[in-house]
């Protein structure tokens, strides 16, 4: 991907875990890779297309300088969320954060904190089969699109669907979900919980109704077979109502387990179940 550069950029701030440190306070050294489309930029010679590097400096400065981290790993992570959250053009942000005086009482030239973080893209599974349907969903997409470290949350179009796993209950209204985020899968699928059980979703039995069910679909290119979170779900190749919604959303993307696109699951399972075209 393409970058913009920024070494050593020198801000006197306040972070560490002596309170000297935060009265006194220090040298710190901030470098950082903006990943980014430099094309359209690149090919316009307009600012507005790209990332104002002398504004990100400013930004960084202003932020180290207000708030204050025991850490530098907190005083890194921190700003690298400031910094996504406040200049969208940047996709994946590399940021280093130096301290060359850290009091540490021998001779040393430099100690520094050097994370990558940036927007993940996600699709999710979205159903529900209990009362107003269309309000759950519609309430879920609502508070996905609000909270923050999520954005460009697209529905696909609702199918109501017959029922998976062979429990007598009424039709499910299920859709796919695209979105970007800055939250890790875990971070997802607790706020995804939360979601649940702010529509008042109850487990009773596996499979059984449910006024709102929300499933991690893939997560970039994430693979994790822990019972806790499994990704890419594990079922989506058996279901219908997940393949459809996915196809209209993203027909190319490719299943990190079995390097099928979408659109090939789908087609294999409409064949296995004698589907004509
Ligand atoms: P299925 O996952 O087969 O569609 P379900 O959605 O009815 O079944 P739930 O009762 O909603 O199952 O979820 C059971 C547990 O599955 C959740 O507590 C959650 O921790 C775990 N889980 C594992 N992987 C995922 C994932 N990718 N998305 C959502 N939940 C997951
Ligand atoms: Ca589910
Ligand atoms: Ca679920």
């Amino acid at each position: 991907m393409d970058s913009i550069r920024i070494e050593n950029l020198e801000v006197y701030a306040g972070h560490g875990v002596f309170p000297e440190e935060t009265s006194n306070g220090q040298m710190f050294l901030v470098s950082a890779v903006l990943m980014m489309d430099l094309h359209p930029a690149g090919v316009s010679d307009e600012l507005t297309l790209s990332t104002h590097y002398g504004e990100v400096c400013k930004f960084t400065n202003s932020y180290l300088r207000t708030h204050t981290f025991q850490l530098i790993e907190a005083a890194t992570e921190q700003l690298a969320k400031a910094i996504l959250l406040n200049f969208p053009l940047i996709r994946v942000l590399e940021l280093e954060l130096k301290k060359p005086h850290a009091p540490i009482g021998l001779p040393f030239s430099c100690v520094s904190v050097r994370i990558e973080r940036g927007w993940k893209k996600v699709y999710l599974g979205i159903g529900s089969n209990i009362g107003d349907r269309k309000a759950y969903i519609e309430q879920a997409l609502k508070r996905l699109g609000d909270r923050e470290g999520i954005r460009r949350v697209r529905c696909s179009k609702l199918l109501y669907t017959k029922p998976y796993g062979g429990v007598k209950q009424e039709d499910f209204l299920n859709g796919a979900i695209e979105l970007e985020t800055l939250l890790t899968p875990y971070e997802l699928l607790d706020f995804l919980h939360e979601l649940e059980k702010e529509a008042g979703r109850e487990r009773k039995i596996h499979w059984g109704p449910r006024t709102l069910d929300l499933d991690i679909l893939f997560y970039e290119d994430f693979v994790s077979d822990d019972p806790r979170i499994t990704i890419p779900h594990p079922d989506m190749e058996n279901r219908l109502f997940v393949l459809e919604p996915l196809m209209e959303l993203c027909p190319y993307y490719i299943n990190p387990i079995n390097q099928k696109s979408v659109k090939q699951m789908l087609k294999e399972l409409q064949v296995s179940d004698g589907w004509k075209e």
